[in-house]
């Protein structure tokens, strides 16, 4: 379950309600539905039994993979929204080098001799991979989006993954490192960090690791963090009271005095997300990892995504009500692409895209519901569509692809705004049909617009 949000009549957000309380007012008609993904309705007149809106908390923990987001009402610890943002720097990534790649190829073919031009591009400073960019659009656009269907007050960021200003002091004025609960948590996901999550003497991943004194305390090592490293169950039992040096890792004793090299870089984005957020006006907080983690056990929840980013703050209520509520599954799948020629692997051109995305007032990658009346298609279908130009539209269901719709069937549910949606715990294995992004609008030049096999799924099957 997820709470729907409401919006009045000006469009303004009211507070999220109860899936069952947003039913029995579309029952009745005191609202309609104004948005599918995340669901939201509209309020058709002023309805008194709505309570008036109070600022709730968006709460958020940037991953590199995936964003979790939390809306909470801080004064009752209800969680009203979850979700669980995936990014897609990894696609931008291989786009660009295939870009790069196909440009590199062509000068080469085509033009005669160039000078070199290598050293006359500046970057302007708080310059962003592409990658890094996308991925900090992404949780602004859910920021925006957000705060357009309910009613934002305050906003809660994971900024870092461990407090470095806390540590660097503990490593500077060499004081140990042991001010309660919470400052060993920082130093958990420090040492986490630092040493890559695997023991440093025999290297093994994946298993329980212990903090592990390099100079051990029975010879008179402190609890320092540069005194400190992780290692696994049977390494840490044969080291016994023999320094890293004496066990033969002399490596691990160098390596654990040297400072922690690419925090900054590591933490780049999450800097730059947090000065677009500040730049908002609404009040930003910020939280460290380590009090992310030490807030969620405290709970007793689980790790994931959403429940983490509930858990972002000093804030965090003391008691979270988080049962009910399933976090949607949110996929970033961008606005399509510029490219103007389709090739097949070996780089030959066999299609060319039109000039228009939208055909018949529908664009691919919008969901659709199709009521066929006439002809060998009867039936009503849901689902992705992909447009083409002659107005006969595929329709991606949940029973396969149906294909040579007319446009005129179809209505639209929800237009395409680069993400898929999906409610539920993400499954462990990636399912492809409900991952892949919706194909470009392409012309299909000498292919068969429908193959046997599609038109043999869509004839016996697909209705919903
Ligand atoms: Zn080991």
């Amino acid at each position: 379950m997820s709470f729907v949000f409401v919006l009045d009549t000006h469009q303004r957000p009211l507070n999220p309600i109860h899936p069952g309380q947003a039913r029995r007012l579309l029952t009745r008609g005191s609202a309609a539905v104004w948005r599918r993904f995340p669901f939201t309705i509209i309020l058709n007149g002023s309805l008194p039994q709505i309570a008036p809106a109070a600022p709730l908390r968006l709460k958020l923990d940037p991953g590199s993979k995936t964003t979790g987001v939390a809306v909470v009402n801080d004064a009752t610890g209800q969680v009203v929204f979850a979700a669980e943002v995936t990014h897609r720097g990894q696609q931008v990534h291989e786009a660009l080098l295939a870009r790069q790649a196909v440009r590199r190829s062509r000068r080469q073919r085509q033009t005669r001799y160039r000078p070199a031009r290598f050293a006359n591009r500046r970057r302007p400073a708080g310059w962003l991979p592409p990658s890094l960019k996308s991925r900090l659009a992404n949780v602004l656009t859910w920021v925006a989006r957000l705060r357009r269907l309910c009613p934002v007050g305050a906003i809660s960021q994971e900024l870092v993954r461990f407090d470095t200003q806390l540590l660097q002091d503990a490593e500077i004025s060499g004081v140990t490192y042991q001010q309660g609960e919470l400052a060993g948590y920082e130093v958990r996901e420090y040492l986490l960090e630092k040493w890559d999550r695997h023991c440093a003497y025999c290297g093994v991943k994946g298993v329980p690791l212990q903090i592990e004194h390099i100079i051990p305390k029975a010879r008179g090592g402190s609890n320092r963090v540069s005194n400190l490293t992780l290692a696994c169950a049977p390494c840490n039992t044969a080291k016994g009271t023999q320094t890293a040096d004496e066990f033969g890792h002399s490596t691990v004793q160098r390596q654990a005095k040297a400072p922690l090299k690419d925090a900054a870089a590591v933490n780049a984005t999450r800097w730059a997300l947090f000065h677009r957020l500040s730049a908002i006006g609404l009040p930003v907080e910020v939280g460290t990892g380590g009090r992310t983690k030490w807030n969620r056990s405290q709970r007793g929840l689980p790790k994931t995504h959403w429940l983490d980013a509930a858990c972002v703050g000093a804030s965090t209520p003391s008691r979270l009500l988080t049962r009910a509520i399933s976090p949607w599954q949110i996929t970033a799948t961008g606005h399509g692409n510029r490219q103007m020629c389709g090739t097949d692997r070996f780089g030959f051109p066999i299609r060319h895209r039109t000039r228009h995305k939208r055909f018949c007032g529908f664009q691919t990658g919008d969901i659709v519901q199709a009521v066929v009346t006439q002809g060998k298609k009867v039936g009503v279908y849901e689902g992705r569509v992909l447009v083409r130009a002659s107005g006969f539209f595929d329709i991606r269901t949940t029973a396969g692809r149906v294909t040579g719709i007319n446009a005129r069937y179809c209505q639209p549910l929800h237009r395409t705004d680069g993400y898929t949606y999906r409610t539920g715990t993400r499954a462990l294995q990636s399912e492809p049909e409900a991952t892949t992004p919706p194909v470009d609008a392409v012309v299909f030049v000498g292919v068969p617009a429908s193959s046997p096999a599609s038109r043999r799924a869509a004839s016996s099957g697909g209705v919903l």
